[in-house]
């Protein structure tokens, strides 16, 4: 048996035992698990955090490998959804740690209960509605943020603390297209810059739980693969809309259909925009004349024309389509009516 005193002893030497019990007691939040997220989520598991709520809307994906710590060929082959992967391997990792797999799209319906009773929120996301929604929560609730973003050889972090410092609207206007996650298809990237950004990521997180927010809010740390880091200060807009207006468009906004294309694989998420699914019932119906499986809240279906992976919160991961329109059609060939 492992004494716990031994176990964190090196990060008791750097943070001192106060500083330590402070890590030990955190519950952090981190929204996404693909590349940045998981190997955040990897960092402060083996640290020791206490509670990790790990909410992701994805299924591991054979393309997601090469930058993704956390997971295995054996969670790719089975279409393992990330969350439930990042907790099965973090229990292997540190027992001491309780991992919440939360597999949700989240939104502006249900960020608010995924993000409650939270220390810190890491965004791990891979698309910008979702960043500017949790930037949208932080600054309301007054949970300090960390931002994580990894395209191509380039990432940046920033660590958002509510009152001490500039929100993430302050650093960015949203892109026109907010949903989309297909940057990775477009420009690759570097699984050097994506673990990089996560440790630096990882490193405000911890500082954020011991205490230390206002010596970190607002700066804003950028690497590049190959070469080098560097930091700035960020200052906070004299007129921004989430943090001085206190507008927060992203949690007031209605949660429309839409089909976006993943970063990690070959796929096209499609959201129709209604009721979640009675899961039993779409099983029962596409069973008649299609090869269909289900395991927990999934429902997997693997035939000669199409090939999807339907959630029960509404939404399906579509392959093999060639572009939107038709990933639209599949998933409304498959579940219309429901
Ligand atoms: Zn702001």
């Amino acid at each position: 048996m492992t004494r716990p005193t031994a176990k964190y002893r090196y990060q008791e030497i750097l943070w001192g035992k106060e500083g330590q019990a402070r890590v030990r007691a955190g519950r952090v939040g981190i929204f996404g698990v693909g590349g940045t997220g998981a190997a955040h989520a990897q960092i402060l598991a083996r640290a020791g955090v206490g509670h990790l709520r790990l909410v992701d809307r994805d299924v591991v994906d054979v393309l997601d490998l090469h930058r993704t710590q956390l997971y295995d060929e054996r969670d790719a082959a089975e279409l393992i959804p990330k969350a439930e992967a990042a907790a099965r391997r973090i229990a292997d990792i540190n027992g001491d740690v309780r991992a919440e797999a939360v597999v949700a799209f989240a939104n502006a319906d249900n960020i608010s209960r995924l993000a409650d009773g939270l220390d810190v929120l890491v965004d791990g996301s891979d698309n910008y509605r979702l960043r500017f929604l949790l930037n949208d929560v932080a600054v309301k609730a007054g949970v300090p943020l960390v931002y994580q973003g990894a395209e191509g050889v380039l990432g940046a972090v920033m660590a958002v603390v509510p009152g001490a410092g500039p929100c993430l609207r302050c650093l960015l206007a949203p892109p026109a297209a907010l949903d989309d996650a297909g940057s990775c298809a477009r420009t690759g990237v570097s699984p050097a810059t994506v673990a990089a950004t996560a440790a630096l990521g990882a490193a405000l997180t911890f500082a954020l739980l011991r205490g230390e927010g206002a010596a970190v809010a607002g700066r804003l740390s950028r690497v590049v693969d190959p070469g080098y880091v560097t930091t700035v200060d960020v200052k906070r807009g004299d007129d921004c809309p989430a943090c001085r207006r206190r507008e927060f468009e992203f949690l007031d906004a209605v949660v429309a259909a839409y089909v976006s294309r993943c970063c990690g694989g070959d796929a096209f998420e499609v959201f129709g925009g209604g009721a979640a699914f009675e899961l039993e019932e779409v099983a029962e119906r596409l069973s008649r004349g299609r090869v269909v499986k289900r395991t927990g809240d999934l429902l997997f279906v693997n035939d000669v024309d199409v090939s999807a992976v339907i959630f029960r919160d509404g939404r399906a991961l579509v392959y093999g389509a060639r572009d939107a329109a038709q990933a639209r059609a599949i998933y409304d060939g498959l579940l219309k009516g429901q």
